[in-house]
C-alpha cells in the first residue's frame, strides 16, 4: 500500500509551474521536497521552512508528524510576486502495538544516576540537532535530494509509529525502522552528511546523529563500534558503524530513525526496502 502511495516523480505544482515538487508521500510520517525559484520563502502552518539555495536550485524540506493535523497551510512566496497557500491534505494512519519483552531491567526501570546520565544524553542528541537546524540552508550538504539507500541487510523488525509497551508498560512510540540483524553486521549512511553525534548513550547505547541537509538527519541506535567522529563527512553507502546491542536492546538489531528538523517520519515512506 506505501508503493502505491509512494510518489517519486517530478510532478508540476499545480498552481505554479516554477515550484516543482521533486518527492513527496502526504500521509502522518510524510514528507515533500520542493524546488524553488531562488529567493522563495515557504511556511508551513505558519512556521518558516529552511531554503538551500545552491547554483543548480533552491529547495525545501517539509515532515509530517505521525500525528499529523488532516490539513496543513503551505504559503510560498516566489521573489518580486504575491504569495500563495496550498492547503495540503495528509492521509491518516492507524498503528499498531508493539510488546518489548526481555530488555534489562536497569534499562527500562532507570535508577536515579542512570536518569542523570539520560539527561545528559539528551542535552547532547538537543545540541545536534540544534546544529542541524542551524546549517539547514547549507548548500554544501544536499544529501537530501538523494533517493535514500536501506542502511542494513537486515529484516524489518519495528516499524514507524508503533506504541512500545517494554514488558507490559507503555513507554513511548516508535520513532524509526528496526532492522534485526546479526552484531558486527554493516550500517551503511542511506544518504551523504555529516556526523553531528557519536557517543555512547543509556537508553540508545552507542548512537551515530547523521545531517542529510535541509533539517533532514538520521539517527542510529544500539550500535556496536562506531566508525565515524563528529564533523566527518560521510558518502551515501559508506560504512559508519555495526548493528549491535547496546543501550535498551532486546536483540542485535539496527534503530534507523528518520527527522525532518526534530520531527520524526517514516523512513519506509521513502527508502527503497
Ligand atoms: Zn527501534
Amino acid at each position: 500500500m506505501n508503493k502505491l502511495l509512494l510518489i517519486l516523480a517530478l510532478l508540476p505544482f499545480p498552481l505554479i509551474a516554477e515550484i516543482k515538487v521533486l518527492s513527496q508521500n502526504l500521509q502522518q510520517g510524510g514528507f515533500k521536497l520542493l524546488e524553488l525559484p531562488a529567493g522563495s520563502t515557504v511556511r508551513l502552518g505558519g512556521a518558516a521552512v529552511p531554503i538551500v539555495e545552491t547554483p543548480q536550485g533552491a529547495y525545501a524540506m517539509l515532515g509530517f508528524d505521525r500525528k499529523e493535523a488532516p490539513a496543513r497551510w503551505l504559503e510560498i512566496c516566489l521573489p518580486e510576486k504575491p504569495c500563495t497557500t496550498q492547503k495540503l491534505t495528509i492521509t491518516s494512519r492507524t498503528y499498531i502495538t508493539q510488546n518489548v519483552r526481555g530488555a534489562p531491567k536497569a534499562k527500562t526501570n532507570p535508577n536515579p544516576a542512570a536518569l542523570k546520565q539520560m539527561q545528559a544524553d539528551n542535552a547532547a542528541i538537543r545540541a545536534a540537532r540544534a546544529a542541524v537546524a542551524r546549517d539547514a540552508t547549507q548548500a554544501t550538504n544536499l544529501g537530501f535530494l538523494q533517493p535514500l539507500k536501506r542502511p542494513s541487510t537486515g529484516r524489518i523488525s519495528g516499524v514507524y509509529g508503533s506504541a512500545r509497551l517494554f514488558d507490559g508498560q507503555e513507554r513511548s512510540w516508535h520513532k524509526g525502522i528496526d532492522y534485526a540483524a546479526p552484531i558486527g553486521t554493516p550500517v551503511v549512511a542511506p544518504a551523504s552528511g555529516v556526523v553531528r553525534l557519536a557517543q555512547n548513550t543509556f537508553m540508545n547505547g552507542n548512537l551515530i546523529m547523521l545531517d542529510h541537509g535541509a533539517g533532514l538527519n538520521s539517527m542510529f541506535a544500539h550500535l556496536n563500534t562506531m566508525q565515524v567522529k563528529v564533523g566527518q563527512v560521510v558518502r551515501q553507502g559508506e560504512r559508519i558503524a555495526e548493528v549491535g546491542n547496546t543501550g535498551r536492546s532486546s536483540g542485535p538489531h539496527l534503530h534507523w530513525g528518520l527527522y525532518v528538523g526534530a520531527t520524526p517520519i517514516d523512513p519506509k515512506l521513502w527508502v527503497a526496502q
